[in-house]
């Protein structure tokens, strides 16, 4: 089974290479207005658009072809016909406000469209991290043939697991950024047939269950961030609006980057544990309380980072569970917070203080999200497991695993301890 993944990578040499790449962005909106042009005349005289195919042929001697490598022209053209076929398709389905794509121009200038670079037209350095992308013949005269890229990407990504199938320079945040499209085949055997269930939740972002053992991952680190930014921003005056996207940006990479460490840690922990199935509770329920109303978080609202986070989770768990041969399903949270997990009944006066879950019925005390994460997890497989302890501690006593900041990584409170003597 194939996967595909594309990982976006900051340029650590801009100064190097800026240049370069704004000259090969603009050969390529050239090139498309170029098609453009040439679809426009055949559009006029046969009231047909030509294909790719056609744009490939009819174009291949133009010299703003050459500006870029063969294979990154051709995927200009491929894009416009794309762009045609969009159009066609949305003509189709009635809608008649469609347009035609148009010319790629601002004034006497020409935006920076993104250069792709397939297989011929790329060198792929893993050792010193860095792309060696070609030019155009035309382009090479007088400067070297090619753009040397110095790259950095997120710290979790290993790209000599994949098979780079593209490069693509893309201008965004005005700012040129390099996409590695990858792909990669992977083994869909499944670690093995236990059942893994996950409670999403504000003061603990996940509580992990296994039934017979938990695990609670604290959102520290992302509420320390909200505050961190949340205060920077106050700080900038509209008048530095570049500094408040620079701020945002910096945001969306630190939430990013803790939710794939957090997503990555609970698949190597399912790993361990011969886990094939996640179930994770629902989203839906998440947001809203059982009137529909939007559940109060408390005085610092976070609502917009959890609703956020929640969803970039869920798909982030489920790529990664994907590529060890673990089943993510989502399951309705309903009832899960007032269910007892380990005697099954159901009390809508239970009592939950100090996120401790106390069955009136068993007197069984829980963590309130492990006994969530408990009972999601029984959705799938109501039996307990085999690992399960016949006492209940581990409901009431789950390891707790903290985000390290500085290891990047999430560790047993222990160990976190242990570093900072
Ligand atoms: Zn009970």
């Amino acid at each position: 089974m194939r996967t595909h993944r594309t990982f976006e990578a900051s340029i650590t040499n801009p100064r190097q290479v800026s240049d370069d790449l704004d000259q090969l962005g603009r050969a390529a909106s050239k090139l498309w207005n170029v098609g453009r042009y040439y679809a426009q005349e055949q559009w006029d005289e046969t009231g047909e658009i030509p294909d790719d195919g056609e744009l490939k042929s009819e174009l291949k001697g133009h010299e703003r072809y050459t500006d870029l490598h063969s294979q990154s022209s051709q995927r200009v053209l491929e894009e416009l016909a794309e762009a045609f076929n969009g159009w066609f398709a949305k003509r189709r389905n009635g809608d008649g406000r469609a347009r035609p794509p148009g010319y790629r121009k601002r004034g006497d200038s020409h935006p920076r469209s993104t250069v792709s670079f397939k297989a011929a037209g790329f060198k792929h350095d893993a050792q010193f991290t860095r792309v060696r992308l070609s030019k155009g013949r035309n382009l090479k005269e007088h400067r070297s043939d090619f753009v040397l890229c110095e790259y950095e990407l997120r710290p979790d990504v290993d790209l000599s697991e994949w098979d780079i199938q593209q490069v693509r320079a893309v201008h965004k945040y005005d700012e040129w950024r390099l996409h590695f499209v990858c792909r990669k085949v992977i083994d869909p055997e499944p670690p093995g047939d236990e059942t893994a269930g996950i409670d999403l939740g504000i003061s603990n972002v996940a509580a992990l269950s296994f039934g017979g053992e938990s695990i609670l991952f604290p959102g520290n680190a992302l509420k320390e961030d909200e505050y961190y930014f949340g205060r920077k921003k106050a700080k900038c005056d509209d008048s530095r609006s570049n500094e408040r996207l620079r701020l945002d940006r910096k945001r969306t990479e630190r939430r990013t980057h803790f939710l794939h460490t957090l997503s990555k840690h609970i698949v190597s922990e399912c790993v361990e544990r011969g886990v094939g199935t996640i179930v994770i509770g629902d989203l839906g329920g998440i947001r809203d309380d059982e009137n529909g109303k939007s559940r109060n978080w408390g005085k610092h609202g976070n609502l917009d980072l959890h609703g956020w986070a929640f969803d970039r989770f869920t798909s982030i768990l489920d790529y990664k569970a994907e590529a060890e041969g673990i089943d993510v399903t989502v399951e309705s949270e309903r009832d899960t917070s007032k269910t007892c997990s380990a005697c099954g009944t159901k009390d809508g006066n239970q009592r939950v203080e100090r996120g401790l879950y106390v069955c009136e019925e068993c007197d069984t005390v829980a963590n309130a999200d492990v006994n969530g994460a408990e009972n999601i997890r029984r959705k799938v497989t109501p039996s307990p497991s085999d690992r399960e302890d016949r006492s209940n501690g581990w409901l009431a006593q789950p390891s707790v695993h903290l985000f390290d900041r500085s290891e990047g990584r999430f560790a047993p409170r222990e160990q976190v301890v242990d570093c900072k003597p």
